[in-house]
């Protein structure tokens, strides 16, 4: 079996050949969640991700494969898995090796959990592949957001700045459970109509229709609050409001001087290091590749600690 980080992730045998998270359209390429760095047509991928890339990039075109199934593709026998990253995201089993793509072990409001599969070879991705790069709890940062958010809404307006798709609606999610439904963006406001359209039931409003009630809360693409601010977050500023950034870096670095924010809070769609390196005791393999992010490190960290032969996958 030849496996390459070549167009994708390239696995190849005997004449039959997938492309996983393929960089352009190819054949036999399976699209593993819809945030825009892996988006492409005419992939296999779950129906969310196909209503996802309509949206995003204005065709429906790809064929659908529900978690579970498995399929022939390319002359292997492919089945995704949930990946606990964002809505619809997948892991992808090409018979005995198991591609995590994007993947939190920890799941949220909105996507089944990540959980490891027996397997020979693990491709893992690393974007916390460092030691440093741990993040605590979802449960503990969504109970210190929550107490943070019903704070400030005593003063005024509460902005939350986040990835446009899948951060942005676990957000939204959160907030319905103190029982907000905030203001957001047409770009937020379309991708929730997806969501909706399989009974997640987000409840919003769309910060078009107008007027903003006192002490609102809104949910804003992360660039709203970056400097300069978008016309929003002046808004915002303007009705006596603060502002958060919700991002798992927030754990390893300061975003005060770049965006116009009062807290910051590690909201991470990722697994952070500690969560990485129990994901591969869980599977088990003989083998792992890394890829993304902190690969060079992660395998490092992954021969030391867990004495599992592993490396960067080139
Ligand atoms: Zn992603």
């Amino acid at each position: 079996m030849r496996i390459a980080n070549q167009n994708g992730i390239t696995i190849e045998e005997d004449g039959k050949k997938v492309i996983l998270d393929p960089s352009r359209q190819v054949e036999n390429g399976v699209v593993t969640h819809g945030h825009l760095d892996h988006l492409v047509k005419d992939a296999f991928m779950t129906p969310p991700t196909l209503d996802v890339l309509e949206i995003r990039k204005g065709e429906k075109r790809g064929e659908e494969l529900l978690y579970g199934f498995p399929q022939d593709i390319g002359g292997f026998e492919v089945t995704l898995y949930p990946a606990g990253h964002v809505f619809g995201s997948a892991m992808v089993k090409v018979e005995d090796v198991l591609y995590t793509g994007d993947f939190n072990p920890q799941g949220g409001r909105t996507c089944k959990r990540a959980v490891p599969y027996d397997c020979e070879i693990l491709i893992i991705e690393s974007t916390y592949g460092k030691t440093q790069y741990r993040l605590p709890s979802k449960e503990h940062v969504t109970t210190d957001l929550l107490a943070w958010i019903e704070q400030q809404l005593d003063e005024g307006p509460v902005a939350l700045g986040a990835y446009q798709f899948g951060k942005a609606q676990e957000v939204i999610a959160l907030l319905n459970e103190i029982g907000e439904e905030p203001y957001v963006s047409s770009s937020i406001a379309d991708i929730c109509a997806v969501y909706n359209s399989y009974d997640i039931g987000l409840e919003y409003n769309r910060w078009e229709d107008d007027p903003l009630e006192d002490n609102y809360t809104a949910v804003l693409p992360s660039n709203e609050l970056r400097r300069p601010v978008g016309e929003k977050m002046r808004r915002i500023r303007k009705d006596g409001g603060s502002s958060t950034y919700l991002s798992g870096w927030c754990s390893i670095y300061p975003f005060y001087n770049s965006m116009d924010i009062d807290a910051q809070f590690p909201l991470s769609d990722h697994a952070g290091f500690d969560e990485l390196l129990e994901f591969v005791e869980g599977c088990d393999p003989e083998k792992v590749y890394t890829v993304h992010g902190s690969a060079k490190e992660f395998a490092e960290e992954v021969e030391e600690q867990l004495g599992i032969e592993a490396e960067k996958l080139e």
